[in-house]
């Protein structure tokens, strides 16, 4: 990376921290192989992987950042009771595989550090450290998702997807690839060499050639309407069924043409730490992102995206008629 380039001090900390973030999760799903089945009470893995990924990255970024609130998922209202001392012990041991010398305490203190309201002044950060939960239990895909909004738009954007292989012309990367997205600067691939590498949305142009995808969780996003929107562009093969902001990593780098999230429910608002990073890292991919209407993403409206019904993320050719044909099979043609 160039000393020079808009936000290089930040991209490399965001990077350190993903990459430490994707360590604590493996690590806890590795531990759990062997079991057959996962119960989703407080001590499921997914709970004590979400909060020391929390914890890890709140640290991280405190240390060169003291000053910079986190807009984060996760809260530490479940973790004061006596109950929770057992869920407090696991969270603190999987912190401690990374950062050895931190206590208890210093856990609980930083995963508190993500409660700031967001909103459309100064700068901070966006924390998802799980997203795509279901995926991460399924052995499916999921991502470590981070962001710097400033002003209300997000600058920079760093993702990691511990479980994603991109499939590009230089051939396969991955499993597990790290990407970012700054403002005015390219989208990149962050190697485990230490290498960088441009990536770019497809150059597709025939509709009938595209590659949708969108949720596995029928419930996020809804598949009877995402069909109808395909057979009516003409295109061939079914979208791709991947959980998490992997979906937005998996258009940056021309592999999927279009994410489609479409809502089942009229009151749903998006949260912005599902969106901020992608979002970022598809822009400087070259992609186009807007809701269902056509509006652009609003990141300035606090923890959610009050103004915004659903996401069509698509490369800039496609972007126009996919959204039209959103409207049409929304609208009820
Ligand atoms: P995905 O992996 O794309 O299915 O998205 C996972 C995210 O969906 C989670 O992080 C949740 O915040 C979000 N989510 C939960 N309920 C809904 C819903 N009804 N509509 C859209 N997204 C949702
Ligand atoms: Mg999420």
């Amino acid at each position: 990376m160039n000393e020079n380039e808009p936000y290089s001090a930040e991209l490399a900390v965001a990077v350190e921290a993903v990459q430490a973030a994707c360590r604590v999760t493996e690590q806890v799903r590795e531990r759990l192989s062997g079991r057959d089945t996962v119960t989703k009470d407080d001590l499921s893995p997914v709970t004590v992987a979400d909060y020391a990924v929390q914890a890890v990255m709140n640290m991280i970024l405190g240390q060169y950042f003291p000053d910079d609130p986190i807009t984060a998922e996760e809260d530490t209202d479940e973790l004061g009771e006596d109950a929770a001392a057992s869920l407090r012990a696991r969270i603190t041991e999987a912190v401690q595989q990374e950062m050895s010398d931190k206590l208890e305490k210093d856990v609980m203190e930083a995963i508190g550090r993500g409660s700031h309201p967001g909103g459309s002044e100064g700068r901070f950060w966006t924390l998802d450290p799980i997203d795509g939960t279901k995926g991460y239990l399924r052995g499916d895909q999921y991502a470590i998702a981070l962001a710097l909004i400033e002003n209300g738009k997000p600058m920079l954007g760093v993702m990691g997807c511990p479980r994603l292989t991109l499939h590009l012309e230089g051939g396969d990367v991955g499993p597990g690839v790290v990407l970012s997205g700054t403002d005015g600067g390219p989208a990149r691939l962050h190697m485990h060499s230490g290498e960088l590498r441009n990536i770019h949305v497809s150059g597709r142009e025939d509709p009938k050639d595209m590659v949708f995808c969108e949720s596995v969780e029928s419930g996020h996003s809804n598949h009877r309407q995402s069909d109808a929107i395909t057979s009516r562009l003409g295109v061939q093969s079914k979208p791709a069924r991947i959980d998490s902001q992997a979906k937005y990593a998996v258009v940056a780098a021309g592999t999927a043409d279009v994410y489609l999230r479409l809502p089942t429910r009229a009151d749903y608002r998006e949260k912005i730490w599902d969106h901020a990073a992608g979002y970022r890292i598809l822009l400087s991919a070259g992609g186009t992102v807007s809701d269902v209407d056509g509006k652009p993403l609003d990141f300035s409206r606090g923890r959610r995206l009050e103004d915004n019904r659903g996401v069509v993320a698509a490369n800039a050719v496609f972007h126009e008629r996919i959204v039209a044909a959103v409207k049409d099979v929304l609208r009820g043609d």
